[in-house]
């Protein structure tokens, strides 16, 4: 199989806070596959630049598989300097090559990757902040209404609040308010100061925190692992990472329980299984980051848990729901804090073509 043509889309969400970039890749009989790119906020064009040079390179190939495009990246554009930029858009094609091969086998995708572990996927809403100076009041309104519409996991980030004791009353008006039969997860986006994060963590430990995301940045392994065995809450790290490398250091220096890199960051649908493998055989749990659009994204990260056995619970924005409806639609049933895989062929997405045009870039 060939690829005729790929085409960029770089949508300016701005109700989101961020940008999407899609791909759409289309091969020589004509079937489309549908991929997408983490971004970076202002670096969302570099990343469609990226794309496009990704893009002429898999039509120079004859075999157009995943796993050839995935050698390919890493043989001509990497050259030993890993970059999160260019890994996004190499997954948008990866995801996109996925997508092609499952229409073209008449199956889901999932069904290509290996043994089905689940069909049903768990996933935690994040209840990341609407604006700079949200109140705790008004979080937990949005949680109460993320809970009445089936989440039993939420995210919040109570680092957002200062003092100490203004983010641990966050902690506590939202444990209060969801209840004990639904899970807390905690992110304190990577604190500069080790202690305090430590500090932070065992105030927030009587409100019984599911987890403990990026205490500190992911690359300070020795004080990850640090805070690690002082808090005894799972440590969550990855999002900003990416390369086996990397993930084998933070499981070799003991630095994390779960891992989350993102699903369109990290390499696409194979690099997150192969992680999740490494993961597996040091214990740990995989549960990927999704920063990223409620269609093409979250399908990917569906279709890869889905074969993941390690795989706890996946990422989910249902503030960017509404916008991503105009884009698109996917056979996913969200419904009860999990998104259930369908029988449509591929990744199972719709993308409205009309709707992305005035995006194409
Ligand atoms: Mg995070």
């Amino acid at each position: 199989m060939s690829i005729r043509s790929v085409r960029t889309y770089l949508v300016d969400a701005r109700q989101t806070a961020k940008d999407f970039v899609f791909c759409r890749v289309e091969a020589d009989c004509g079937t489309v596959g549908w991929g997408e790119a983490y971004t970076i906020p202002r670096r969302a064009r570099g990343i469609v630049e990226f794309v496009k040079a990704l893009g002429a390179m898999l039509k120079t190939l004859s075999d157009t598989s995943p796993q050839e495009f995935r050698d390919n990246v890493t043989g001509w554009f990497d050259e030993g300097h890993p970059s999160i930029d260019l890994s996004s858009a190499a997954s948008a094609i990866e995801v996109a090559l996925w997508d092609i091969r499952g229409k073209q086998a008449g199956k889901p995708v999932c069904e290509l990757l290996g043994p089905i572990v689940r069909r049903s996927v768990p996933l935690y809403a994040n209840m990341d902040p609407q604006t700079k100076d949200e109140t705790i009041d008004r979080l937990v309104e949005r949680c109460l209404e993320a809970r009445e519409h089936g989440f039993d996991a939420l995210k919040i980030y109570p680092m957002e609040y200062s003092p100490l004791g203004k983010a641990t009353e966050c902690v506590r008006r939202v444990r209060e308010a969801i209840g004990d039969d639904s899970r807390l997860l905690l992110d304190a986006w990577a604190l500069d100061d080790a202690e305090f994060a430590v500090e932070a963590a065992l105030a927030f430990a009587p409100f019984d925190p599911f987890w403990f995301e990026e205490p500190v940045a992911g690359e300070r392994l020795d004080d990850m692992a640090d805070v690690r065995r002082k808090v005894g809450i799972p440590i969550v790290t990855g999002e900003r990472q990416i390369g086996m490398h990397h993930f084998r250091a933070v499981l070799d220096k003991q630095a994390a329980d779960i891992l989350n890199p993102d699903i369109v960051g990290v390499g696409g649908i194979l690099e997150m299984i192969e992680i999740a493998r490494l993961a597996e055989s040091y214990g740990a749990r995989i549960s990927p980051h999704c920063w990223d659009s409620t269609i093409v994204a979250v399908a990917a990260m569906a279709h890869a848990c889905a074969v993941i056995p390690n795989a706890l619970i996946g990422e989910y924005f249902p503030d960017f729901v509404p916008f991503c409806n105009r884009l698109g639609a996917i056979d996913l049933d969200i419904s009860g804090s999990a998104a259930t895989i369908g029988d449509a062929p591929g990744l199972g997405v719709h993308m409205d073509e009309a709707a992305l045009a005035p995006y194409e870039v």
